[in-house]
């Protein structure tokens, strides 16, 4: 992916092409409809040129009663009335010959009388939707599909509460984070997601990624791998210009999420490269979401004692334990 910041003159052009675009459909329409019905074309004709008499008369002077505004304005609504009737006994909609606007609030101008019209706030959304790298995921994983059933009420291991209970405590804590976030404008926190494969980690990441883009934040999502293989390596080592965009918005954007942090390879470049993303974004003040299927002993073991002290204290930490849900997530869409 390519990052594309988007500007005020992005989202305007976006609106003069929707223009340009509805306008030339209506007048192709226009066209098919005066070959197929040329009596419309012809009532058409006739509304507008007994309007411009109407005004020419005012201006003039003229008293003649066939001219006066009240009767023209009369005489046209009829002439309306008989176009849709036509269209509709073609079998058109009435309104096949009326201007077309994608957004009719604000008639594809981005403005209503309020300020700036709710299309408008849409258009930052989707692109950052496109820009969140996530665009299709979503559709499936948010909160309303989270599904806590899968969480076993019964105690494991040497866990004073179960893998269920855990899972209420993370979820109500998860969407604390996303209120924050709205609330906040930097220091909104950020959050370490770690215990085994198949235990949601990735889902309930997807979960806050969804809020907080509906509520018109950037989010970028890569996995470790992607991180370092496809942005970091690339653009440090091979000085990619086409990554420069990419690689500030690592820093820069409001939420990074880093999945499966532990599957990448590791090396002094990596090692190196991951402490400046997460410390610079701390003493930027940016969030960061770290998933990992490593626990925290795991993590002192593979990564520098630097990195490991900056996750400890600067994030909230969800251990995820339990029975792996995946297994009971396939037999349940077997059995769908
Ligand atoms: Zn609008």
């Amino acid at each position: 992916m390519i990052y594309e910041p988007l500007s005020i003159s992005d989202i305007m052009q976006q609106y003069d092409k929707t223009r340009l675009e509805n306008s030339r459909l209506l007048a192709q329409r226009r066209e098919e409809i005066y070959e197929k019905i040329p009596i419309i074309k012809e009532i058409e004709d006739a509304a507008s040129s007994s309007y411009i008499s109407s005004v020419l008369a005012r201006l003039t002077g003229d008293t003649n009663p066939d001219l006066d505004y009240k009767t023209v304005s009369q005489n046209n609504r009829k002439r309306t009335a008989t176009k849709k009737q036509l269209l509709v006994k073609a079998g058109y909609p009435e309104d096949y010959l009326e201007p077309i606007y994608t957004c009719p609030l604000c008639q594809d101008t981005g403005n209503v009388e309020q300020g700036r019209c709710k299309c408008f706030r849409e258009k930052i959304i989707n692109h950052l939707y496109l820009q969140s790298n996530l665009t299709n995921i979503l559709e499936k994983e948010n909160f309303d599909t989270f599904k806590l059933d899968y969480y076993s009420k019964e105690l494991v291991d040497d866990y004073d509460f179960s893998p269920y209970d855990n899972m209420v405590n993370i979820l109500s804590s998860s969407k604390e984070f996303v209120e924050n976030f709205s609330t906040k404008k930097s220091h909104r926190g950020n959050l370490l997601l770690y215990g085994e494969v198949g235990l949601g980690k990735t889902f309930l990441t997807n979960c806050i990624a969804k809020e907080i883009l509906n509520k018109g934040h950037q989010v970028f999502y890569l996995s470790a791998n992607e991180l370092f293989q496809n942005v970091l390596s690339p653009y440090l080592m091979n000085h990619e210009k086409d990554l420069a965009e990419l690689y500030k918005y690592v820093y820069n954007c409001e939420l990074l999420i880093i999945d499966d942090l532990g599957t990448e390879l590791i090396n002094s470049f990596t090692l190196s490269e991951l402490f400046e993303v997460i410390n610079q974004r701390n003493i930027q003040g940016k969030s960061t979401i770290i998933s990992t299927n490593l626990g925290l002993k795991e993590l002192r073991a593979k990564y520098s004692e630097r990195i490991v002290s900056r996750l400890i204290d600067g994030y909230t930490k969800f251990k995820f334990f339990g029975e792996n849900i995946r297994y009971k997530k396939s037999l349940n869409s077997t059995n769908n």
